[in-house]
Formats: C-alpha cells, sequence, structure tokens
C-alpha cells in the first residue's frame, strides 16, 4: 500500500450527471494530463474518447481545477471534486442535428450559423452549470435507500450479455405509485423500462426483437441530458407511474397492445433533449427550437422529433415489424401523448376529458380513448406527489433548481423571466401549494370520474397539500417572527 501511495493519485470524485454518482480513480504520478483525461472521461462513463467533450473537475466550492498531477492533488472521501463532462452538442447530439438537417425540411436555413447559437447557448449552459455545487439541497447529496433487493444473473437466452432478473417483490414494487425511482442506477432503470415493455405485451405483439428494444431505450437514455430535473431519471419516473396507473386502476385490461405501445413510447420520448429551459425562454431567446416550430410548443415538437429520428434508425428502430396503418394510428397517438405534455394545453384537456366524462366515457369512441391516453400520460408527467414525501421532495429542489437556473440566466439576458421561476420570490412550500392545489387535485379528480380506484393516487396528493400548506404557515410566522 505505501509503494502505491508513493507512485500513485488517488482521487475521489462525484460525478455530475442526470445520475449523480460516486467514483474514485488513480493515475500514476508520471500521468500525462491526457491520460488523465481518458480516466476522468472513463470515469463518467463516456466511451469513444470525444475531442469536443469538455472535462471540468471543480472543488465543492466550485473552483476549477487544472487535469494534470499538480492540478488534481489526492483528496478524501469527505471532500470530493466534481466531475462534470460536457460533450460536443454537435458531436453528441446527432439527434438533434438530423431533426434540424433539410430532409426534415428545414432547407432554407443556414444550417451553419443555427449550430453556432446552439454552442453558444450551450457555453452559457456550462457556465450556469459550474454554480450547481455552490447551492444547497442539489439532488447529488441524496442518498439513495435500498429497500428491495435485486438479483443479477446470466440469463440463459442471453448468454453474451447479463440480464436483470428482478423478484416478484420487485415486480409487485413496480407496478404501484409509491415505487422510489431513487434507488436504481441508470442500467438498473433500463432493464425495468426493458420489463415494462414485456409485461404489457407490446413486445410479443409487434414482434420487437429485443436486442433493438434495448437498443431503442440506451438511445432514449443517450438522449436526455443532465438536467436538474428534465433527466432520464424523470422520463423513468413518468413511465413507471404511467405503468403504475394502469396496474393500480385496472384500465390495463380496457386497453389495446396499440395503446400500451404509444403509452410506453411517449412517456419514454416525452422530455427527449430537453435543454433545461422551458417553452416561454425559447420563445422570448428566439432559439433555434423556436423558429423551427414556429413559437408552437417547440419543446414538445422537438422531444417528439428527436424520438421519431431514434425509431428512423434500424438499429433502433422497434416498430420495424409493424404493419403500416397500425404504424401510422400509434404514430399520431405517441404525437398526441407528447405534445399533450404542454402545460398551454392543460386547460383544454381537461374541459375536453369534462365532456366525455359528463356524457359518460366510452373506451369504444377512438376520440374519447385517445383523450384519455393524453390524460394518463399527463397524470404520469407531473406525479411526483403521488409519491411518498421522501421521494416526492427532492423533485421539487430538483425542479426549483432548474427554474432558478433559467430566471438567473434571463436576468442576466435582459429578457422577461416568470415569478415562479425567481429565487428572490419562490417559497418551495408556497409553490408546491399553488400547483398540487390548482393542478394537481384538480387533474387527477377529474380522472376518477373516469377510471377505478384513483384513491391510492389522490390520497398522497392531498397529504402533500396539507404538508405545504402547514410547511407554508411556518414560513409566515417566522417571516414575521412569530407575530
Ligand atoms: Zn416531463
Amino acid at each position: 500500500m505505501a509503494a502505491t501511495a508513493s507512485t500513485c493519485s488517488r482521487i475521489y470524485l462525484l460525478i455530475n450527471d442526470g445520475s449523480p454518482r460516486n467514483e474514485t480513480i488513480e493515475f500514476a504520478k508520471s500521468a500525462s494530463p491526457e491520460e488523465i483525461r481518458a480516466g476522468l472521461l472513463a470515469a463518467a462513463e463516456i466511451g469513444g474518447e470525444p475531442k469536443g467533450a469538455i472535462v471540468k473537475v471543480s472543488t465543492k466550492d466550485g473552483v476549477l481545477l487544472p487535469v494534470s498531477v499538480d492540478g488534481l492533488t489526492p483528496n478524501s472521501e469527505d471532500n470530493r471534486y466534481i466531475l462534470n463532462v460536457k460533450k460536443d452538442s454537435l458531436i453528441k447530439n446527432d439527434a438533434a442535428s438530423a431533426v434540424m438537417s433539410p430532409e426534415i425540411g428545414t432547407a432554407n436555413l443556414d444550417l451553419s450559423a443555427l449550430k453556432a447559437t446552439l454552442k453558444s447557448l450551450e457555453a452559457d449552459l456550462d457556465g450556469l452549470t459550474e454554480k450547481k455545487g455552490q447551492l444547497a439541497n442539489i439532488p447529488t447529496q441524496h442518498t439513495p435507500k435500498r429497500a428491495v433487493k435485486r438479483v443479477s444473473q446470466i440469463d440463459p437466452r442471453y448468454m453474451s450479455q447479463p440480464k436483470y432478473v428482478f423478484t416478484d417483490e420487485t415486480i409487485k414494487y413496480l407496478k404501484t405509485p409509491t415505487f422510489d425511482p431513487w434507488q436504481w442506477q441508470e442500467n438498473e432503470m433500463l432493464a425495468l423500462l426493458e420489463f415494462m415493455f414485456v409485461e404489457l405485451g407490446v413486445v410479443d405483439e409487434f414482434k420487437i426483437d429485443i436486442p433493438v428494444l434495448r437498443k431503442f431505450l440506451q438511445a432514449v437514455k443517450d438522449g436526455y441530458n443532465a438536467n436538474p430535473f428534465h433527466n432520464f431519471r424523470h422520463c423513468f419516473c413518468v413511465t413507471q407511474m404511467m405503468y403504475g396507473i394502469l396496474h393500480t386502476t385496472k384500465v390495463v385490461e380496457k386497453l389495446t397492445p396499440a395503446d400500451k405501445l404509444i403509452l410506453l413510447a411517449a412517456c419514454v420520448g416525452h422530455d427527449l433533449d430537453h435543454p433545461g429551459f422551458n417553452n416561454a425562454y425559447q420563445v422570448n431567446a428566439r432559439t433555434d427550437l423556436a423558429i423551427i416550430y414556429n413559437d408552437v410548443s417547440p419543446l414538445e415538437m422537438h422531444h417528439c422529433a428527436v424520438l421519431f429520428t431514434i425509431l428512423k434508425h434500424p438499429d433502433t428502430n422497434i416498430m420495424s415489424n409493424i404493419p403500416d396503418s397500425t404504424y401510422r394510428d400509434i404514430r399520431k397517438g405517441i404525437i398526441r401523448g407528447i405534445l399533450a405534455t404542454d402545460m398551454a394545453k392543460h386547460a383544454d384537456l381537461l374541459s375536453q376529458m369534462k365532456k366525455y366524462a359528463d356524457e359518460g366515457f366510452k373506451y369504444s369512441d377512438a376520440e374519447q380513448k385517445s383523450c384519455l391516453l393524453q390524460m394518463i400520460i399527463k397524470c404520469a408527467d407531473v406525479s411526483n406527489e403521488v409519491r411518498p414525501p421522501d421521494v416526492a421532495e427532492p423533485w421539487v429542489d430538483c425542479l426549483l433548481e432548474e427554474f432558478f437556473e433559467q430566471a438567473d440566466h434571463e436576468k442576466a439576458a435582459g429578457l422577461p423571466f416568470a415569478p415562479f421561476m425567481d429565487r428572490e420570490k419562490v417559497t418551495k412550500a408556497g409553490a408546491q401549494v399553488g400547483f398540487i392545489g390548482f393542478v394537481l387535485i384538480p387533474l387527477y379528480e377529474l380522472m376518477a370520474r373516469v377510471l377505478d380506484n384513483m384513491d391510492p393516487i389522490i390520497t398522497p396528493v392531498k397529504q402533500a397539500l396539507a404538508y405545504y400548506k402547514e410547511l407554508q404557515e411556518k414560513e409566515k410566522a417566522a417571516a414575521t417572527g412569530g407575530k
């Protein structure tokens, strides 16, 4: 051990991406900066030595350290360096650039100018990311619990690659809205998503090859950015909650395989390549997405286009064995499902659903069923408060962090900013009381008029409202000095 200590440096890292985790690397004291950089990229699980990748190591106080033997002095487990790796947007984001290619109807745009703009936006985002280490309650501090045992083993059908085998207990848990998504590593979430596709019968029905499904899910995962909130774990949460709602309310028994594939694909793809800045920003800052989509739901349009760009590739096309007419219906359903997640459409969708509920909901009516699928996706998208409080609360911090970063950027750029994103005005309790009271409860109560057994979904949301109201009162009392 003494010999190792004298010739090697051991560095403890916190990898700051969609699934923050600890890593340890060692390098020889004679290592070149290139060798250290390669080690850091490996720690961040980024293969292929991407030339444009920006590798940044900083202290917890946000001080950047040179990537060299002298810069990265040995540290301790309690005082980890924070590793941020940002792949060059133009190298990484072939899905996004495919969306912007002339092939999909942007023939007259000056692509090089657009790419330069994207690059500068990327640099701005990078600057904002640096602040993360200084903020309190960031998601990286969440310590996952390990409540459910997992068994990983080689499945004889896929001798060449490991396959997760989940216990009956885990599978039962996966079908509930109380599932804790913080416990799982990225590969485990991928395996759980694969399980949902198989269990809902779409793999058999649509003759999806398992290796293609895995590559599809991997491409979807890679298509999510390391935002505080809109990241791959959020994608997993939404898909799992949709799955939990299907089983809890037993609506799964009334849906066709095509309905189930629409729900699965729309949920996994619904926030693909989210830049961490919302639609209002896209429009106000006149971003490329706003230009391409003429200010109409630019983000949701983009998420959907990225999903279908992944599906265009033969290696990741899980729909290659679906007959054309069925494919057209499924594509239409997925597009409607993803576009429904734009909160600007919330009131219209709710009043449409209310009309169907008033008339007596009919599963046999294609329009009504489509509306129901959109509503289920919406319910899942905003469902964090359905989960137990210790699972739900970190998501509020994540969302506020993303909002605050946006408003900070808007203030600096002289753009309009929303009061609900302003770190000087928003309190966690105030934000949640409004959102739960005005958005969640009316949404879930309306769904309870159409779906059976919605109580396991509504009850925790009402408890969360009571909790945040109490917290809000305490904050008010503290602000007025208890008078
Ligand atoms: Zn979402």
